[in-house]
């Protein structure tokens, strides 16, 4: 498969994956009625991991012709689903999101409740698993592409950072962010935001990364070839980011207090 990253806002993402050439020709049951009617071998069908903003999106659909088939919200922020209901009127995808964030995403289809272990769809191939992380929204949730290693956190991971706390708490985050440290290092995330370079000056300014020059380097090189520092490697991140080194809750809370006011 193949993951797009398109920028949204003033630096969201909305990720659109495009499955390997031999995955194209078998759609997900709940489609099929609809594509049988539509069907047309000119357009992919593609999956969209938070739906941000629909002009960059359906900007994006038209020039590849795509038609997004599923819609995975990650949690229920407005920068996170602003594109639902136009993505839904227009191609008639389902939306994805986990309780209690599905209650406030626009044009829900189905809200998961599965647990972390069980892959809750098979979309052309691939295995999907929804991973419980509250903390930044309590319905929070990464979607894990296990055998693509592949990661989608929203706002609860980011590349020398983590997502602010709004609706859960201190540990729940904390717990979140141990859950997705825990999954295979070759693991390659995708994350909600550009917020790399913020989190380095954070991480240099209170002296919480060793090597902040060479992270620095390496964050600009990504960046001027792709115009993005998103994906990163979990290993990597296991490393270096303060967040996820936490040994304790209460280290935890400190530094993400440190952060709310930096
Ligand atoms: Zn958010």
């Amino acid at each position: 498969m193949k993951v797009h990253a398109i920028p949204c806002l003033s630096d969201n993402y909305s990720f659109v994956i495009e499955p390997s050439q031999e995955c194209r020709g078998t759609p997900t049951q709940e489609s099929q009625a609809w594509q049988a009617q539509t069907y047309d071998t000119q357009t992919a069908s593609v999956l969209v991991v938070d739906a941000c903003e629909a002009k960059p999106l359906m900007q994006f659909f038209e020039q590849h012709a795509f038609r997004p088939e599923v819609i995975l919200t990650t949690h229920h922020h407005h920068d996170h689903v602003g594109a639902n209901s136009e993505l839904q009127r227009k191609f008639k995808c389902s939306v994805y999101a986990r309780f209690p964030d599905s209650e406030q995403v626009p044009a829900l289809s189905s809200r998961l409740d599965v647990e972390d272990t069980e892959s809750f769809m098979t979309w052309r191939g691939i295995e999907i698993f929804a991973l419980a992380i509250p903390g930044h929204t309590l319905g929070h949730t990464a979607y894990w592409f296990k055998n693509e290693n592949t990661l989608f956190v929203g706002d609860t991971l980011f590349r020398f950072g983590c997502g602010r706390l709004f609706e859960g708490s201190y540990g729940q985050l904390f717990s979140s962010l141990k859950k997705l440290a825990d999954l295979p290092d070759e693991t390659t995330v995708y994350c909600g935001h550009e917020y790399a370079l913020r989190n380095l000056d954070f991480c240099e300014k209170h002296k919480l990364i060793a090597d902040g020059n060479t992270q620095r380097k390496k964050v600009e090189e990504q960046i001027n070839s792709t115009g993005s520092s998103v994906p990163f490697l979990l290993s990597d991140q296991k490393q270096v980011n303060p967040f996820l080194t936490a040994k304790t809750v209460e280290d935890f809370t400190q530094l993400r207090k440190l952060r709310d006011r930096f």
